[in-house]
């Protein structure tokens, strides 16, 4: 049965009984189903399910999508608005990934971290192997802060894209952080430090050793640098990269072209925007983008490289994009031109897609932006599934979509079926026909459904009274408990959805890095 034309029929019914709820002693029904719809939804599953079979095709292509931070509460959550913008109650409605055959638990601790960071949680994705804080696609043996490049290359772990290059595939990296940000890097560069994204990030010495580190012979190179640098068959292989960190690519003494107050942070004096177009010409038509009219305009069909930088730092939220000053392109747009370009290559490909920016909104405590970015990046992913199957590849291609950490985000309170998400607590009323009415805390104030174990939302002075304030305002931060600049990470399970060749190893309660594992499996 087609849900959408079954949750509309539906939907009708549930307005008018709710229109008719005042009437003396009617039952009030809070969700669109009838009885019967609840068993035959459950009958459809079952039959659904008989019919999967394994995929044990060998995967021409793998795309690995990490919502960066994007826990449980936060899939529920988004779910829920994306179907409350469509005029339903929300609960039932369905990301596109929610649709997925195959679905696992991912233990998301480190090397050395209970509660982890990006780094160590793209790079046990990346490299099958749980690495330190803060590192990327190095091993735990690994110094804090070490410098010396032959130290960082003994101690270098293969990612998958370096796999998949070596295998003669394209690769491309997507993200809407900057490109050199801990979730894209950890598949090209390798490194002790993630937030050495570009040379004046870099200590001039070196903190263990003392010897020179920035700029000196033998040092580690930035993550910039070593995106452009890439071994010669990366360099082949690594088609696409979209996202943020323009800034991080440009020379110090040049402004720029967005933000003309905004500087370049390269004190080596190198442009490594011209070093891709010049490094890759060699190997076909290369380009360089940094707004959304020449992203337009690069035509995959006649053109190999894309390097499209839209920001200085991390690209806009959804939320905000249209007000960009240069336009950009969403994660849906960027991933729908690195599939064109990918899928030119005759071996398969490669692709990661991190929607970057559902953490940076949770560390600011706005579960809006958060929320709406969850849902560009279910945007993004069914745009792949409709690629894919256009090209008659998508029973070819591993996808996984998953999140390397989670947040203190929850979803609190006995809200009704179909109360806003982002609006204050609305219970069901102790009689039928009396109008839903707002929970209240032990002072009588009403509180919010979406709140933050810590972070900026916390109010120093006690809770304030939120009976008049519109918390599904984009800039509303919601409450938290713990003050703290920022809101945390959280340590429990993320999930795992997968679907096509090898999927089926998506199973039961899986170690980060077996993800890694299931991949190469899959493209064996
Ligand atoms: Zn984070």
């Amino acid at each position: 049965m087609n849900r959408h034309h079954f949750s509309a029929v539906f939907l009708g019914i549930a307005l008018f009984a709710q229109t008719c709820a005042h009437a003396q002693g009617t039952p009030v029904v809070q969700g669109p189903e009838a009885v019967a719809d609840w068993f035959r939804a459950g009958q459809a599953f079952i039959e659904q399910s008989k019919s999967l079979h394994d995929n044990n095709r060998r995967a021409k292509n793998v795309v690995l999508f990490v919502g960066d931070g994007m826990g449980i509460s936060t899939i529920t959550a988004a779910r829920i608005l994306e179907g409350q913008l469509k005029n339903k109650s929300g609960e039932e409605n369905r990301l596109s990934f929610d649709r997925f055959p195959y679905t696992a638990l991912s233990k998301t601790y480190s090397w050395d971290q209970q509660t982890s960071d990006s780094a160590p949680t793209m790079t046990a994705m990346a490299t099958g192997y749980k690495a330190r804080e803060g590192m990327l696609s190095v091993n735990h043996t690994t110094a804090r802060g070490e410098c010396s490049a032959a130290v960082i290359d003994a101690k270098k772990i293969r990612t998958v894209l370096e796999h998949a290059a070596e295998m003669g595939k394209s690769t491309g990296i997507v993200s809407t952080a900057r490109i050199t940000h801990a979730t894209p890097a950890a598949l090209y560069a390798h490194t002790a430090m993630r937030d050495w994204e570009a040379d004046s990030n870099l200590p001039t010495t070196d903190i263990n050793t003392g010897a020179p580190c920035r700029g000196a012979e033998g040092a580690v190179k930035d993550i910039a640098r070593q995106m452009i640098e890439v071994s010669p068959q990366v360099r082949k292989s690594l088609k696409v990269a979209l996202g943020g960190g323009r800034t991080y690519f440009m020379p110090s003494t040049v402004m720029d072209p967005e933000y003309p107050k905004d500087k370049g942070r390269r004190l080596d004096g190198r442009d490594l925007t011209q070093e891709w177009v010049t490094s890759r010409a060699p190997y076909g038509q290369a380009s360089y983008a940094w707004n959304k009219s020449q992203f337009d305009a690069f035509e995959p069909a006649n053109n190999s490289y894309l390097l499209g930088l839209f920001e200085p730092s991390h690209v806009q939220y959804e939320a905000d994009r249209a007000n960009d000053p240069a336009g950009e392109p969403s994660l849906t747009e960027m991933t729908d031109k690195a599939l064109r370009v990918l899928l030119k290559d005759p071996k398969g490909f490669f692709l990661h897609v991190e929607g970057g920016r559902i953490d940076h909104a949770h560390h600011a405590g706005n579960a809006s932006r958060a929320l709406t970015d969850t849902i560009e990046f279910s945007n993004a992913i069914q745009r792949t599934l409709d690629v894919l199957k256009n090209s008659g590849t998508l029973e070819d291609t591993l996808i996984i979509v998953t999140a390397d950490h989670s947040h203190t985000f929850t979803i609190a309170g006995y809200p009704s079926r179909g109360n806003n998400i982002l609006g204050l607590v609305r219970e069901v009323p102790a009689k039928d026909g009396s109008p839903l009415k707002n929970s209240l805390d032990a002072n009588g104030r009403p509180f919010t459904t979406l709140a933050y174990t810590n972070g900026p939302g916390a109010r120093p002075n006690g809770r304030p009274d939120l009976t008049n304030v519109d918390t599904t305002h984009v800039d509303f931060l919601q409450e938290a408990t713990v003050p703290l600049a920022a809101e945390t990470h959280a340590g429990e399970d993320v999930a795992i959805y997968a679907r096509g060749p090898k999927a089926h190893l998506v199973r039961g309660s899986m170690e980060q890095n077996w993800i890694f594992h299931v991949m190469m499996e899959a493209l064996k």
